[in-house]
C-alpha cells in the first residue's frame, strides 16, 4: 500500500490518476527490473512531500503516460481535465527536448528548459522525476548515464538552486558528479576522510553544545544551521585553492544566526571559549565588510575530537543580505564571462538577464504558507516573455508579441538595420509576424539596406524602436549616449586618515566628474571605513582610469564599482 493513497481516496483525482497510470504502464519494466509504475509513484510521492497541489501530484503519476504508452493527451484530458493535461503536456515536451551535449553556453540550455515550463509546477515535477532518475541511474548503460548526469549537473541542479531548493540541488550535484567526472570523484572521496553523512552527523551533534554555550552567555540564537560540504561543491571550490584540501576549512560548518551585532561578538567569544581557534583563520567582516557588502564573523576552530570546523556568525539581516547577494553576484559573473561583457553590462539586455533570476529568488522568499506557495507556482512567471532560438542554438528572450525585426535588433543593431526577411522554423515569414517560444529564427540581411519607417508600426521592443528612429534620423549618437548607465557607484574600503576623502574627491574633480552622493561609514571597532561614492554616467575606460587612481591613494584597501541605469 502506498503512503500516497493513505492521504487520498481511491475516488479522488489522485486515486484515479494512480489507477490509470498503473494500468497504462502495466507489464512494462524499468531498466532495474522493477515495474515501470514504481517510478511514477516515487515521483508523485516526492512532489506530494514538497507540498505541491493535487494537480501536480496527479501530473507526476501521469508524467510518462503519453510518452511511453499508447494513450494520448486527449485521453488524459477527457479523464482529468485541462489543468492536469497542461502539466502533463509540459512534462512530455520537456522529455523530447534535445540539445547538443557539449553546448558550452549552459545558461542558454537552462533558459530553454525554463521556456518550456510556463507553469513552474512543470519544472518542479520535472525535478522530482530527475531526482528519481538519478537515484536509479546505476541500472542504465554508460552512454545514457553520462548524458543524464551531465544534464543534471549543468541544467537541473542549478535550476533547483535558483528555485531556492538548495538541498535538492546539492543532492542532484552529488548524484551526478561520479558519472560526469569519475576519476576526480574517486580521488576526492578517497582524500576526504569522513563521508558526507558522517560529517553532517558530526555537525548536527555540535548544535546542542553551541546552544548551551550561548545560553550561558544569555544569547538565544535565532537559528543554528549544521552543514557538511557536498562533494561537488567542494570539488569546484578546490579549483580556487590549488586543489589543496588542507586549505579547505569548511568541510563541516555551523551557521549561527543571532539577534543583534553585539550578540555576534559575544557568541564568537563563547565559541572560542569552548574550542580553540586556528591561527589566522578569524575574519571580522562585520567591522570590515567585503567590498560586495557581505557581513559576518568567520572563525575556524579545533572542535570536538580535534576536527576543524568553521563557524559563521551573523544577524538575520546580514543573513538575508548574503542570500540575496548570491543571486546578484551570480548574475554579474554570468555577464562578466560573456564575450560582450562591457556592452552587456551597460545594455538594456543585462537587466533582463538578471531579472528572471531575481524573480525566481523573490518568488521563493515571498511564500509563507502552503496555499500561498501553490498559488505562486501556478502563476506564470514567463507570461510576458518568449524564448526563441538562433540557428546557432542561442536562446534569446523577448517580450511577448515580438517580431523577427525585434529579434534581429536584439542580436545586433547592424543585423536589424540590414534585415530584409526572416525564416521561422525554416519557413519564410512576414517581418511583422508574432514569434512564439521555441521558434528557431533566422534573419536574412542585405548589405546597405536601411530600416523602414513602417516597422515602427509593429515593433515591440523599445531597443528596436530606438534603433530604427535613430537610423532614420541618420545618427545614432544620441542612442549610444542613452545606453550608457545613469550612475556609477564606487565602494572604497580604506584605512581612515585625515584628508582621505579630500584625496578621493580630487580625483573626480580633476576629471570634471560630478559627485552625486558621498558617504563615509566608520565602525568604532575597526580602523577601516567604507566610502560610498556615486557620480554621473561613466564610460568603462574612464571607470578603469579612476579605479587605478583610487587604488594609489594612501590608505585605500579595496575598491569596487557598479553601474546602474
Ligand atoms: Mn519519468
Amino acid at each position: 500500500m502506498s503512503p500516497l493513497l493513505d492521504h487520498y481516496q481511491r475516488e479522488s483525482i489522485i486515486g484515479q490518476a494512480y489507477a490509470f497510470a498503473e494500468e497504462a504502464h502495466r507489464g512494462v519494466l524499468r531498466a532495474s527490473g522493477e515495474p515501470y509504475f514504481t517510478h511514477c509513484l516515487e515521483v508523485a510521492e516526492t512532489v506530494h512531500g514538497w507540498n505541491l497541489d493535487e494537480a501536480s501530484v496527479a501530473a507526476a503519476l501521469l508524467h510518462d503516460v503519453v510518452e511511453d504508452t499508447s494513450y494520448t493527451l486527449k485521453d488524459i484530458e477527457s479523464r482529468f481535465g485541462p489543468e492536469i493535461t497542461t502539466l502533463v503536456e509540459g512534462l512530455t515536451k520537456l522529455k523530447h527536448l534535445t540539445y547538443p551535449e557539449k553546448e558550452r553556453k549552459v545558461e542558454n540550455l537552462r533558459r530553454f528548459v525554463i521556456s518550456f515550463c510556463r507553469d513552474l509546477r512543470v519544472l518542479i515535477v520535472k525535478l522530482a522525476d530527475r531526482l528519481h532518475n538519478m537515484r536509479t541511474l546505476d541500472s542504465l548503460g554508460t552512454d545514457d548515464q553520462k548524458k543524464i548526469a551531465w544534464e543534471t549537473l549543468e541544467i537541473y541542479a542549478p535550476l533547483a538552486y535558483r528555485l531556492g531548493m538548495q538541498r535538492l540541488s546539492g543532492e542532484l550535484d552529488d548524484f551526478a558528479f561520479p558519472f560526469v567526472y569519475p576519476e576526480e570523484h574517486r580521488w576526492l572521496v578517497g582524500a576526504v576522510k569522513d563521508s558526507y553523512e558522517t560529517r553532517l552527523r558530526y555537525a548536527q551533534k555540535l548544535v546542542p553544545l553551541v546552544e548551551k554555550a550561548l545560553a550561558e552567555h544569555h544569547i538565544s540564537p535565532v537559528h543554528i544551521d549544521a552543514r557538511a560540504k557536498r562533494y561537488y561543491s567542494l570539488y569546484r571550490k578546490l579549483h580556487r585553492y590549488d586543489m589543496d584540501l588542507e586549505k579547505i576549512h569548511d568541510l563541516v560548518a555551523l551557521r549561527v544566526i543571532v539577534p543583534d551585532i553585539e550578540a555576534c561578538y559575544t557568541a564568537l567569544g563563547a565559541i572560542h571559549g569552548l574550542w580553540s581557534p586556528l591561527p589566522n583563520q578569524f575574519d571580522d567582516y562585520i567591522s570590515r565588510p567585503k567590498p560586495n557588502g557581505y557581513r559576518s564573523l568567520h572563525t575556524t576552530v579545533f572542535c570536538v575530537d580535534h576536527k576543524i570546523t568553521e563557524f559563521q556568525i551573523r544577524t538575520q539581516e546580514m543573513h538575508d543580505e548574503a542570500e540575496l547577494g548570491i543571486a546578484a553576484h551570480w548574475g554579474y559573473q554570468q555577464i562578466k564571462s560573456s564575450k560582450y561583457h562591457a556592452a552587456h553590462w551597460q545594455g538594456i539586455q543585462s537587466r533582463h538577464e538578471l531579472l528572471w533570476v531575481e524573480q525566481l529568488r523573490n518568488w521563493q522568499k515571498t511564500f509563507t504558507d502552503h496555499a500561498e506557495f501553490v498559488d505562486s507556482v501556478k502563476t506564470d512567471f514567463f507570461k510576458d516573455r518568449i524564448f526563441v532560438v538562433t540557428p546557432q542554438n542561442d536562446v534569446i528572450d523577448l517580450p511577448i508579441g515580438s517580431t523577427p525585426v525585434d529579434f534581429a535588433y536584439r542580436i545586433h543593431s547592424d543585423i536589424g538595420d540590414a534585415c530584409v526577411g526572416a525564416k521561422v522554423n525554416g519557413k519564410i515569414a512576414q517581418l511583422e509576424e508574432e514569434l512564439h517560444s521555441g521558434d528557431v529564427v533566422e534573419i536574412l540581411t542585405r548589405r546597405g539596406k536601411k530600416p523602414s519607417e513602417g516597422w515602427l508600426a509593429f515593433l515591440k521592443t523599445e531597443l528596436a524602436r530606438k534603433h530604427v528612429k535613430s537610423a532614420l534620423r541618420g545618427s545614432d549618437r544620441k542612442l549610444k549616449e542613452k545606453l550608457v548607465p545613469k550612475e556609477t557607484e564606487f565602494k572604497i574600503t580604506n584605512l581612515d586618515r585625515p584628508g582621505y576623502l579630500k584625496d578621493v574627491t580630487v580625483i573626480f574633480a580633476k576629471q570634471k566628474i560630478n559627485i552625486t552622493y558621498l558617504q563615509s561609514q566608520t565602525d568604532h571597532r575597526s580602523v577601516f571605513s567604507l566610502v560610498t561614492l556615486r557620480c554621473t554616467t561613466l564610460q568603462l575606460e574612464k571607470i578603469e582610469k579612476i579605479l587605478v587612481q583610487l587604488k594609489r591613494v594612501e590608505g585605500t584597501k579595496e575598491v569596487s564599482y557598479k553601474t546602474s541605469r
